[in-house]
């Protein structure tokens, strides 16, 4: 009997470890409130990723709610279609008008030509993804961004520890949110950051995660709760001894998938990521199963694959009838998210689970493949012992 495996599967330290800080905190009964914990871990976290100005939040929906608040952006965003659905969610809640265009055929990110074309007067800001953890074209966002007067808060929630030559990914636009959520690369159960740019904003992202106190009496702005409990942040004090061997892991097993699927007819890879937190193919019309029927075969096999990201937003029921929401023609995504599909990766993976997924993908169409001129066989000196 095969056991179970998902797309993902959380990074847990061994629940041994994690016993002396939880006797701490029911020593000390600070339980939240920006106790001892969250001092460390927002210290910590921002020294690990290498940013100056961190704020920790209880997820990475919050904190994107947060930003835009903090910016106080009003009107128009311009956001993609092919993310998660926080993302234009966070756009809704705030009131603001989601502005859906389409992205590029390489990095699954907004196409900087098609930002230009959706901006209107109503325009104030962008609101990209770097989906998978591939960076956005930050340098062309950036240069939109300055000659319309326009605001950017990138929604890195994939993005933990991705650099770009110069430094984290984390440092570009007006800010950067990042998910701790127990999916995403680093977690803390639940739990989510803003990056930003200067002491100043992250004074004031801190107040709005806090109601708006600045002190015992005196409350300067409608603040939310937005603050990260002590074991959730002691947790990811503990989560940083273990995530570089996770990492690590990741990219063994991305390196496998990649040199085995590499030339299968009818798969595409995509862009590889500094974290690997995903590993999503694109099933083409050259693959003999379509990309549903894959899926299927895939559970078939109690391999839990996940087609991230479809549906498109724009498609859901919640945004296809909006009357406040702007759709532009979206021939790219709409490509993507009917054949994409995300392979398990993460670090609980052995080589042996990475071999009974590569061997649905290889072997299972063996039947509508007899016709065909080239068998998809993978070579066996290229197979990895269990
Ligand atoms: C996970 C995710 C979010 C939301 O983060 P939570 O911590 O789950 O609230 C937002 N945007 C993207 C792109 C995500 O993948």
């Amino acid at each position: 009997m095969n056991k179970d495996l998902y797309v993902s599967s959380p990074l847990l330290p061994e629940l041994d470890d994690f016993i002396p800080y939880l006797r701490d905190i029911w020593d000390s009964k600070r339980l939240t409130n920006l106790g001892p914990f969250h001092q460390a871990f927002e210290q910590a976290l921002a020294d690990y990723l290498n940013v100056e100005h961190l704020s920790l939040f209880n997820n990475g929906t919050t904190a994107l709610m947060t930003a835009l608040q903090a910016l106080a952006i009003e009107g128009e965003v311009i956001t993609t279609p092919y993310t998660f659905a926080a993302t234009a969610h966070a756009l809704v809640w705030n009131r603001l008008t989601p502005v859906f265009v389409d992205i590029d055929p390489q990095t699954f990110n907004l196409d900087p030509a098609a930002i230009e074309a959706a901006i209107t007067p109503h325009t104030r800001a962008i609101l990209p993804v770097h989906c998978y953890g591939v960076p956005c074209d930050v340098a062309a966002i950036g240069e939109i961004a300055r000659r319309h007067g326009l605001r950017v808060i990138y929604d890195a929630a994939h993005a933990f520890a991705v650099q770009d030559g110069q430094g984290s990914v984390l440092r570009h636009g007006d800010m950067s949110i990042l998910s701790l959520h127990a999916t995403k690369v680093f977690n803390t159960f639940e739990g989510g950051a803003i990056i930003s740019p200067t002491l100043e904003t992250k004074r004031l992202v801190d107040q709005l995660r806090n109601f708006g106190f600045v002190d015992e009496t005196t409350v300067v702005a409608c603040g939310i709760n937005g603050k990260m409990n002590e074991i959730s942040a002691a947790f990811g004090l503990l989560q940083l001894t273990h995530i570089d061997a996770a990492l690590q892991r990741r990219a063994t097993f991305d390196a496998l998938y990649r040199d085995r699927l590499d030339g299968v007819p009818g798969i595409t890879l995509c862009r590889e990521s500094d974290n690997h937190g995903y590993f999503p193919i694109l099933i083409e019309d050259a693959y003999p199963l379509s990309r549903d029927q894959l899926y299927d075969a895939f559970r078939q096999q109690q391999i839990y694959t996940r087609r991230y990201f479809y549906p498109l937003i724009t498609t859901m029921a919640a945004y296809r009838q909006r009357q406040q929401a702007v759709f532009h023609a979206l021939p790219v995504a709409t490509h993507v998210a009917q054949r994409v599909i995300c392979l398990p990766l993460h670090p609980d993976l052995t080589l042996n689970d990475v071999e009974r997924v590569l061997a649905v993908i290889c072997e299972a169409p063996s039947v509508p493949l007899i016709s065909r001129a080239t068998p998809l066989t993978v070579s066996d000196s290229k197979r990895l012992q269990p």
